[in-house]
């Protein structure tokens, strides 16, 4: 699972940080760093959280088909997230 980064819309709100601090990674003043977040297997329902708290949606799960495909593999009930 991928999580892209919209690091132009962050209002360094830090509620995805307050979700996943491991996940979702914050500066000094309190706005994700750059670059997208490729998420362990194991943490994707914190990383889907933390996106979702996102009010200004700078976080985005990556849809593509890949990212996917990859999810399929990661989660063998079916289940994306
Ligand atoms: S919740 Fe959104 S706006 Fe707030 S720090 Fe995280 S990415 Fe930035």
């Amino acid at each position: 699972m991928r999580i892209i980064v919209h690091k132009h819309k962050c209002q360094g709100h830090a509620r995805c940080s307050a979700q996943a601090p491991d996940i979702f990674k914050l500066d000094d003043e309190g706005y994700i760093l750059p670059g997208d977040i490729e998420v362990a297997e194991g943490k994707h329902l914190l990383a889907s959280r933390g996106t979702r708290s996102c009010p200004e949606r700078a976080l985005e799960l990556d849809a593509t088909p890949a990212a996917r495909a990859e999810s399929d593999v990661i989660q063998p009930r079916g289940r994306r997230v």
